[in-house]
C-alpha cells in the first residue's frame, strides 16, 4: 500500500474548510492507502494559544475525524499526536539547515500571516520545514490538501530532491498534493476573497462542525453573494455563490452542475436555505457521533497505539537520516 499522510492544526475548532479539504478526502481514501493522519499540535503554537484549550482541542480533533468517517479500527489506520513523536522537531532541524531564509519568507501562508502583525514568531516561518519533516520521515507519496498547503508540500518535494542529491541516495520519497477537484478552497463567509479558516477572528465567517442548527441557519442565512440576482458558479466573478454551491456539491456528493441545475431558477434565498437545511442535517449527525466517541474513550487507546506505530516507523528514517549528515558517532 502507497503511504498517504495529513495534519489538521488543533488551533481552533474545525471548519466545513476542514472538512472538505481535509478529512473528507481521508475518508474517501482511507480504504486504499496506508494512512497517517496526525494532530500538529507542535504547528498549532506558531501563534499564541491556550494550554488548556489546546489539550481539549487535540483530543476533539481526533474525535472530530472519527465522528466523519475515519475509520480507527483499519489495520493502515495510524492516528497519532505530532508531539508525541520526537522525531518530528529533530529532523525538522535538520532540514531547517537544508532551507535558504528567503525561500521561507517568500511562502505565500507565512505573507498572510505575518501581515500587519509585528512581534510574531520565528516558528512562523520555519513552520513549512516541520511540515516537510511531517511528510518525510514516513516516506509518505500522497498529501490530500486544500489549495493553501500546496505550496509547502511543493518546499517538501524540494527539500526531499535536494537532500537526496546532496547525500547521493533516495533518502525520501518525492510526495505529491492530492487536491481535490471541489472543496480544495473553501471561502469565508463574510469575504469570499479569502479562504474560510478555523483561526479566523470573525466568527460569522465559517462554520464550524460544532456549530448549534441556529449558528449554521444564520451564518448561511447572511453569507454574502453579490447583486447579479443569478445563481451560476463562478469563482471569479461570483465568489459568494459559488462559494455556496461548492458547500453543497461536497456534503450532498452532487456534482457542482448538478448543484448549479438543482438552484438555479431559484433566488439565492433559497440556496442558503438549501444549503443550511443539509448542513444542518450532516453537522447534527456529526456531533451525535462526536458526542458518543468522547463518551467512550476510545479515542486514548487510538492514540496511543498511533503514538508507537509513528515512532517505529520514524526511528528508522531518522537513523538513517541522521548518519548521513555526520551526527554523532557514525
Ligand atoms: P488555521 O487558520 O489555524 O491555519 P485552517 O482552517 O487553515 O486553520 P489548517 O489546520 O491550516 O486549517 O489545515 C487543515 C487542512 O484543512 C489542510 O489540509 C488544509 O488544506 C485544509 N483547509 C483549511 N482551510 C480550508 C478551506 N477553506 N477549504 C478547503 N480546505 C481547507
Ligand atoms: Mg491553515
Amino acid at each position: 500500500m502507497e503511504r498517504l499522510l495529513t495534519g489538521l492544526q488543533p488551533s481552533g475548532r474545525l471548519t466545513i474548510g476542514n472538512y472538505c479539504g481535509g478529512i473528507s478526502q481521508i475518508v474517501r481514501y482511507q480504504e486504499e492507502y496506508d494512512t497517517f493522519l496526525f494532530v500538529p499540535d507542535m504547528h498549532a503554537i506558531t501563534v499564541p494559544q491556550d494550554p488548556e484549550a489546546l489539550h481539549r482541542n487535540i483530543r476533539e480533533a481526533v474525535g472530530m475525524y472519527i465522528a466523519c468517517g475515519v475509520n480507527p479500527e483499519l489495520e493502515n489506520m495510524h492516528i497519532y499526536i505530532q508531539s508525541e513523536n520526537l522525531y518530528h522537531a529533530n529532523l525538522s532541524w535538520i532540514l531547517e539547515c537544508h532551507s535558504a531564509f528567503g525561500e521561507l519568507t517568500r511562502m505565500h501562508q507565512f505573507k498572510m500571516k505575518s501581515a500587519n502583525k509585528e512581534g510574531f514568531s520565528a516558528g512562523l516561518v520555519t513552520y513549512p520545514v516541520l511540515m516537510a519533516s511531517d511528510i518525510l520521515l514516513y516516506d509518505a507519496k500522497y498529501v490530500p490538501t486544500g489549495i493553501d498547503q500546496k505550496q509547502h508540500v511543493e518546499l517538501a518535494r524540494d527539500l526531499a530532491i535536494r537532500f537526496n542529491n546532496r547525500y547521493g541516495k533516495e533518502y525520501f520519497t518525492i510526495p505529491e498534493p492530492l487536491i481535490p477537484q471541489i472543496g480544495a478552497k473553501i471561502r469565508d463567509l463574510v469575504n469570499p476573497e479569502n479562504k474560510m479558516s478555523k483561526s479566523s477572528e470573525n466568527p460569522k465567517a465559517s462554520v464550524f462542525l460544532m456549530d448549534t442548527e441556529k449558528e449554521i441557519r444564520q451564518k448561511i442565512m447572511s453569507a454574502k453573494t453579490d447583486n447579479d440576482g443569478f445563481v451560476a458558479f463562478d469563482e471569479v466573478n461570483k465568489p459568494g455563490v459559488s462559494n455556496l454551491l461548492t458547500i453543497y456539491s461536497v456534503f450532498s456528493g452532487l456534482s457542482i452542475e448538478e448543484t448549479t441545475k438543482k438552484f438555479e431558477s431559484g433566488r439565492y434565498a433559497e440556496l442558503k436555505r438549501g444549503t443550511a437545511d443539509l448542513l444542518v442535517e450532516k453537522l447534527m449527525s456529526f456531533q451525535d457521533k462526536f458526542r458518543s466517541i468522547m463518551d467512550s474513550g476510545i479515542v486514548d487507546d487510538v492514540l496511543d497505539r498511533g503514538r508507537e506505530y509513528s515512532n517505529r516507523i520514524a526511528a528508522l528514517k531518522y537513523e538513517a537520516v541522521r548518519k548521513a549528515v555526520g551526527f554523532g558517532r557514525g
